[in-house]
């Protein structure tokens, strides 16, 4: 028989739909599964068929507060645990999600439409990786000694913060959840999730199952609308700390907010970033990593998709015939069958903002379409949110296309004659969260390096930020650094300096 009340069950590993059904209506708040006090839920679709897979619970104020009150309660007794038992038991989780990987992979391809193999897998592993490099720096807890003065012992110690509010967005719901979690809990702090209205499902069923480990109270998640139940979190009075990855403007909404409470955020917000292809660039690798740069397989929902692609005129014509072809063998699909690549966009919301930014492209005077791979023709998916990778040649860096963030599989190529009208154009941007640069002139690079405005600066590579580098952008892409040692002191703890005077 079928127990997901049981978190470590595994009978719904091939069942989604069932576990969807499961989970509907349910927050997790102190240890267990709760429905929300009003018992308002509202319904989640999927976008693959507009069918409706479960519900969500509606949460407010009261709801919010029951899951801070309860990391509140949990939080004594989490800070007290030291530092290394504390790390050994976010271990102990990662490898309990690690052994759902599968069910929590098929679920998140459920809710969100992305591609089992492409995308949910990797990040359903990802989620234990993540709890696992920081489960083993919490040892690196540690503070320093000041030689101030003779007769006194004077010293530094990271404290944790208290309860830490953790907004997701749904584009990759279980790592970025476990970008923000796993280094406030190790960091002894406690944590309420507020999940993503369209991705509440695969979240929940990662906290019900770290805190099979975990004690209760330590990790709680409740789902619910922004300015509702997100608010009323980043609100609430005994809420000390707010992390948040998101659009720039809700970002800004939370930041003033948090002002008001004089309380610390971390912000990653959106992107629109370069890729600079100059001359002697390896070309095949280079449009390999425009590919996974521009995240086509997670149909361009990304911050740090490479979207404005500065192609040098001597390769452009060769690079984007190139692209084509590599995008055309994209199979789009069933996110759910093994054979797709590409799923479909989170929802008719999102389907049509991307929608809205083709017609531009369409309109806009200079500008190329090439549109590529092929939309699904089965009848079961004729509702769902589909959309193939388009690539737009002769786009001006100055137009709306290529500075607002589209958020979808279209990506921008802008030609470029010279090198400093490369990076001239790359850095005209309101945003700042990654950059790349092909070449294989190491003084070309070196420059680049330190002259592209971005967090993340990459050569000859377009890799997904992963544990152990510091992630966060700069400008209007957000404040602050995820997924490294320095990201989990600097915003996880507080510094206490202490100065004992023994004269
Ligand atoms: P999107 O437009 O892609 O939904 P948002 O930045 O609005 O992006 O949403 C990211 C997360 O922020 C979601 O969990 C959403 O519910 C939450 N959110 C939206 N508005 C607010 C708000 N006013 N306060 C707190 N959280 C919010």
């Amino acid at each position: 028989m079928k127990n997901a009340a049981d978190p470590l069950d595994k009978s719904y590993e091939l069942d989604p739909h069932g576990l969807a059904r499961f989970l509907s209506g349910k927050n997790f708040v102190d240890g267990a599964l709760r429905p929300p006090a009003s018992g308002k839920n509202f319904a989640i679709h999927s976008p693959a068929t507009g069918q409706e897979i479960g519900q969500a619970p509606e949460s407010d104020a009261e709801d919010v507060d029951r899951a801070v009150q309860a990391a509140s309660r949990a939080h004594a007794g989490w800070a007290k645990v030291s530092a290394r038992d504390r790390g050994k038991l976010l271990m102990q989780a990662a490898r309990a999600v690690t052994d759902h990987a599968e069910e929590l992979a098929r679920l998140v391809a459920l809710e969100t439409g992305k591609a089992l193999r492409t995308e949910c897998r990797p990040e359903a592993l990802t989620l234990g990786d993540v709890f696992t490099f920081f489960g083993g720096l919490t040892p690196e807890l540690k503070g320093e000694t000041i030689p101030l003065k003779p007769g006194a012992l004077t010293y530094t110690v990271r404290e944790p913060i208290g309860v830490v509010g953790a907004i997701l967005p749904w584009n990759a719901p279980l790592m970025l959840m476990a970008f923000k979690v796993a280094p406030a809990l190790a960091a002894g702090n406690t944590v309420v999730v507020k999940t993503a209205e369209e991705a509440p499902l695969g979240v929940l069923r990662a906290i019900q199952i770290l805190n099979s480990v975990l004690p209760h109270g330590v990790l709680n998640v409740v789902s619910g609308h922004g300015p509702l139940a997100g608010a009323a979190l980043v609100s609430h009075p005994a809420v000390k700390k707010v992390t948040f990855t998101g659009s720039v403007e809700t970002g800004k909404i939370i930041y003033q907010a948090a002002a008001k409470k004089l309380i610390p955020v971390t912000l990653e917000l959106g992107g629109k970033s370069p890729m600079i292809v100059m001359p002697d660039a390896d070309l095949d690798k280079a449009v390999q990593g425009a590919i996974s740069g521009m995240r086509f397989t997670r149909q361009g929902q990304s911050c740090t998709a490479a979207s404005r692609m500065f192609l040098h005129e001597s390769i452009h014509d060769e690079f984007v015939g190139k692209l084509k072809i590599l995008a055309d063998k994209l199979i789009i699909g069933d996110p759910l069958e093994d054979s797709t690549d590409i799923g479909t966009i989170i929802s008719r919301d999102q389907y049509d903002k991307v929608r809205s930014y083709i017609a531009m492209a369409e309109k806009e005077s200079g500008c190329v379409l090439h549109t590529c791979a092929k939309l699904p023709t089965a009848a079961s998916l004729k509702n769902g949110y589909y959309l193939q990778p388009t690539i737009v040649t002769g786009v001006s860096n100055s137009s709306v296309l290529a500075q607002e963030e589209i958020f979808g599989p279209v990506a921008c190529v802008i030609k470029f004659s010279d090198y400093e009208e490369a990076l001239a154009m790359a850095n005209d941007s309101d945003f700042g969260l990654a950059a790349t640069i092909w070449t294989r002139d190491l003084k070309v690079a070196m420059d680049a390096c330190s002259r592209l405005e971005a967090g993340l600066v990459q050569v000859n590579q377009n890799q997904v930020a992963g544990p152990n580098i510091s992630y966060g952008g700069v400008k209007q892409s957000g404040l602050g650094k995820e997924l490294s040692l320095e990201s989990m002191l600097d915003h996880f703890t507080h510094k206490k300096t202490v100065i004992v005077n023994f004269e």
